[in-house]
């Protein structure tokens, strides 16, 4: 593990700096921008914004985050990883904190629901910008609401109708099944088959102050009697409601 003060000063770091030891970055006005490095382009589509110590790219991928957050998708890393990297990279000392083994095993844990939330969010996003015709009503009900920019970079997405939409989606990146179910992102019926708990719903991520998603608020777009308008993830160790209601509380006023 590492301690929280060297997170922050990789936060102090200009993003330029530490993205710019990836890609070629070329200044333009307020930021810096160049082809995205995550997708095919020959316009540049991916920003970075020194101020806000973000990157953004507005292309295909609709994705974006904090220098950490480059870093792991560079390097399909995990966060300490990613921390680590940048540290050494930047000149930060850093101490590796000693953890007992039950401790390892209970951040190794935390990071696999990282990870799959993180998956998660990859699908409902993806899943927002796809061209059917449940895709668009969902972008149309967002778009309504609030301005295109926002709903992008606060990464609002859509769980589409279905009861194995996530659940293949994860299947196929060879996701663990049983964290997916603990963070009930997926359920067990009966008949002890998987299925999807978040369906026809705009998945509105919460995150914590590093920028990682910890769970979700999802909004009802059916409009049905029988079913809440809201759902949130359920208890997890990286997301506990009552410490976490000013997310969703945020989360949710921002929906309406
Ligand atoms: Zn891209």
């Amino acid at each position: 593990m590492i301690a929280e003060p060297v997170i922050q000063q990789i936060h102090n770091l200009d993003i330029a700096t530490v993205i710019g030891g990836y890609v070629a970055l070329k200044h333009k006005g307020r930021y810096y921008e160049c082809c995205c490095p995550f997708h095919n382009e020959k316009t540049p589509s991916f920003k970075v914004d020194s101020a806000k110590g973000k990157w953004y790219c507005y292309g295909s991928c609709q994705e974006g985050g904090d220098a950490i957050a480059f870093v792991m998708k560079c390097n399909n890393c995990s966060f300490y990883e990613a921390v680590k990297t940048i540290a050494q990279n930047h000149g930060i000392t850093y101490e590796e904190i000693e953890q007992s083994s039950e401790d390892e095993t209970k951040s190794r844990k935390r990071e696999a629901m990282f990870s799959a939330n993180a998956l998660a969010q990859e699908f409902f996003v993806k899943s927002f910008n796809e061209a059917n015709q449940e895709a668009k009503n969902a972008r149309e009900y967002a778009y309504n609401r609030w301005n295109k920019s926002f709903v992008n970079e606060t990464g609002i997405g859509f769980a589409p109708n279905s009861w194995n939409g996530l659940l293949n989606f994860a299947k196929s990146k060879g996701a663990s099944l049983d964290v997916l179910e603990e963070l009930s992102l997926i359920r067990k019926s009966e008949q002890k088959s998987y299925y999807d708990f978040f369906r026809a719903r705009l998945t509105i991520p919460i995150r914590d102050r590093f920028n990682r998603v910890i769970g979700f608020a999802a909004r009802d777009l059916t409009n049905a009697k029988d079913t809440p308008k809201y759902l949130n993830s359920a208890e997890s160790p990286l997301f506990h409601k009552a410490e976490s209601l000013f997310g969703i509380d945020t989360a949710i006023r921002q929906a309406r």
